[in-house]
């Protein structure tokens, strides 16, 4: 039998504080296992008295506890998950509930319940709703694996394939996953009987909560599986040929659903999280957002006009280069980036004029005459 706080502290329900406190330091004093050695039920008692002053003392918990008994009583019996425990009926008692660890647990998990059916609809209780989120859970969804992959700058500039070996859980074969040995390795959960929720009353109150031994399922592993000790799954290699989209960036992840993990017990597989890392390309580089390579070119070419070769993620081409150049002059090649495609779908070129060193006697003539030349021509 499950007695409420206020039962418990002996004071009625509109006692002061200074009341509960003068009930509660009374009772505790006199069930105080020091005074009281060996005895079992002084002991259970004195544990009583603490809960039901730790949840009194406190005007916040005392409210919302208040609250939730009203709510009790306006919702009672209608459902089973939230029934009234009077009289023992139900025939719980704190040592029936074995693993469960404290009436905090309980208490703790009927605010949180209540909380969150508050922020849901304000102050409107509707207890036959409460423990829906207890539904027995089969089929987890499997873990997302994150892998590291290095390709070349080409590939990334143009798109392309890239082949992929890694090792990830799969459905264990031996036990379709259930973790339990064929033949009888899996039972139902004694603490529960199967159900997969038990039910616990304390403070007056019954909830039924999630059974923390079969985690729910109802069922327990009694001998694990002998291939996957237990866990339902196995590694296992597996090789892909990832397709790489043109323009993808150092750093940027593709994700590819379903190849991550498998699901415990018929769950859904998690995904695979490729991380790229682009290899650096000595030639290329991103530069504000543009493809960009350079070309030098010598000082005659710049001044008189020619062709350089440039190179291009797909091979060498010629660039015509205009007569009086300026170095640092960006040509756009187009189409000659990412595979024709997306924004570095061109080619910026820049051009380094190369001025000459070392000059030989007769060039550096030449050079002087040049000079004099623009001279007098008025430069
Ligand atoms: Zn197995
Ligand atoms: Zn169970």
């Amino acid at each position: 039998m499950s007695e409420s706080f206020y039962n418990i502290l002996g004071v009625s329900e509109s006692a002061s504080q200074e009341e509960i406190k003068r009930a509660y330091r009374q009772l505790a004093k006199k069930y105080h296992p020091d005074k009281n050695r060996g005895n079992k039920r002084a002991e259970e008692r004195f544990k009583q008295i603490s809960e039901a002053y730790n949840v009194l003392s406190d005007p916040a918990k005392r409210a919302q506890y208040d609250e939730m008994r009203r709510g009790f009583r306006r919702g009672a019996g209608a459902t089973h998950a939230w029934g009234t425990t009077g009289g023992g009926a139900q025939g719980f008692s704190f040592e029936d509930l074995g693993g469960f660890s404290g009436f905090q647990d309980v208490f703790e998990e009927i605010f949180r319940r209540s909380q969150s059916r508050r922020t849901r609809a304000a102050g409107d209780w509707d207890f036959s709703s409460f423990g829906e989120d207890d539904t027995r859970s089969e089929g987890e969804r499997g873990a997302d694996l994150e892998i590291s992959i290095s390709i070349p700058f080409a590939t990334a500039m143009q798109g392309g394939h890239h082949r992929l070996r890694y090792n990830r859980p799969v459905v264990c074969s031996n036990c379709r996953g259930s973790g339990g040995q064929p033949g009888g390795g899996i039972s139902d959960c004694v603490e529960c009987g199967g159900r997969g929720t038990v039910v616990v009353s304390r403070g007056g109150f019954t909830v039924q909560r999630l059974c923390r031994r079969c985690g729910g399922r109802g069922r327990v592993i009694t001998r694990p599986c002998v291939v996957c000790a237990g866990a339902g799954t196995v590694q296992k290699e597996r090789t892909l040929t990832v397709k790489i989209p043109a323009g993808i960036r150092d750093g940027q992840t593709i994700r590819l659903a379903g190849e991550g993990a498998a699901g415990p017990r018929d769950g859904t597989a998690g995904d695979l999280l490729l991380r790229v890392h682009v290899e650096p390309d000595p030639r290329f580089r991103i530069e504000d957002g543009l493809l960009v390579t350079d070309v030098t070119i010598p000082l005659e070419m710049a001044v008189l006009g020619g062709t350089a070769s440039v190179d291009t993620p797909d091979g060498q081409v010629q660039l015509r280069i205009p007569a009086g150049t300026q170095s640092d002059t960006m040509f756009r090649l187009k189409g000659r980036g990412l595979g024709g495609r997306g924004e570095h779908g061109d080619l910026h070129v820049r051009v380094r004029v190369d001025i000459p060193r070392r000059l030989t006697a007769r060039q550096r003539e030449m050079f002087e005459a040049f000079a004099r030349e623009m001279k007098t021509a008025g430069r």
